[in-house]
């Protein structure tokens, strides 16, 4: 792919005392694209998402974001990104409108394109009819629709969102996912993590798999499929022994397998002439992510 870069990290290494949350990430976002950073819990997500927003400071390495370095750029890069943090930290006391409005207020947006910077937001995350609503009467969904619109006022060229349908139920991550498809269509950059196979999937052109604060593998979504599970997958279900069995027979002839609970899927089947009583069914990007992470989805 080519195009101008939205985010540059080189080597990025972050650590807390013996902890090393990132280790040595690379990551490169073109403007215009969505890059999902998937992973499983403490693999290092939230650590790099503070490090492109200067919330925390890398240890070594390069970050660039629009352009800009990081940590010494990072006041005139904020002023073009918007982010939505994991923890929704809005002001209850205040209406859905007000909390856009201080809003404009911290980006500067001039008197005059206050008022349509706060429609556009509004219209943007479907709260028109919820102007005048006190933050603390809204739905868990509203909210999060709330800090999303609240971090697109000032027209970011690149959004940010920590795990953007976190602890929601389908119906409202569906919502949500309309909302973050329709700003990558308007040409917005954006990166967000997820710990959602399903929300990386269907949202981001490139995906980066993290494991243990690096990079396992990243690519379109279709394409780490292929690469890494092939088309086709034979999943057996089983007890125990008779899954170690078809694990130690499918090793036996080279193709690569991971459990779950209840079942153990055969990788890259198709072509194989392989058999093994099971279900066949498409490879995904689950696969993928277990194999490389060794980690189920919740
Ligand atoms: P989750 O999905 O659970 O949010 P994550 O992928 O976002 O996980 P991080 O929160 O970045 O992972 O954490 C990566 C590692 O760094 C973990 O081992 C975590 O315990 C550690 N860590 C993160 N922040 C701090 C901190 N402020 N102080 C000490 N350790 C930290």
């Amino acid at each position: 792919m080519s195009g101008p870069l939205a985010l540059r990290m080189r080597g990025v290494v972050k650590r807390y005392g013996k902890i090393t949350a990132v280790a040595g990430l690379d990551l490169d976002v073109r403007e215009g694209t969505c890059v999902g950073l998937l992973g499983p819990n403490g693999a290092g997500k939230s650590t790099t998402m503070r490090l492109l927003t200067a919330q925390s400071i890398a240890d070594e390495g390069e970050l660039e974001v629009l352009g800009f370095r990081l940590p010494a750029e990072s006041k005139a890069a904020r002023a073009q990104c918007g982010v939505v943090p994991q923890l929704d930290n809005l002001d209850v006391t205040l209406t859905v409108e007000q909390n856009l409005l201080v809003f404009t207020h911290l980006y500067r947006i001039g008197r005059a394109e206050r008022t349509d910077a706060i429609e556009r937001a509004l219209k943007m995350a479907n709260l028109v009819e919820r102007r005048a609503t006190r933050v603390d009467k809204l739905s868990g969904g509203m909210r999060r629709r709330l800090l999303i619109a609240r971090a697109l006022v000032h027209r970011p060229r690149l959004v940010l969102l920590d795990e953007p349908t976190v602890g929601l139920d389908p119906q409202v991550r569906q919502e949500l996912w309309a909302l973050i498809d329709a700003l990558r269509s308007e040409g917005t950059t954006i990166l967000m993590s997820t710990h959602y196979i399903e929300e990386a999937q269907r949202l981001a052109d490139t995906v980066l798999i993290m494991s243990h604060g690096s990079a396992v593998a990243v690519g379109p979504p279709a394409e780490l499929v292929l690469e890494h599970a092939g088309r086709e997958v034979i999943e057996v279900y089983g007890p125990p022994t008779r899954l170690a069995e078809v694990e130690s027979e499918a090793g036996a002839a080279g193709l690569r397998t991971r459990r779950t609970g209840t079942s153990i899927s055969i990788l890259g089947v198709d072509g194989t002439g392989y058999r093994a009583e099971g279900e066949r069914r498409p490879a995904n990007l689950e696969d993928v992510f277990v194999l490389l992470t060794g980690e189920e989805i919740a």
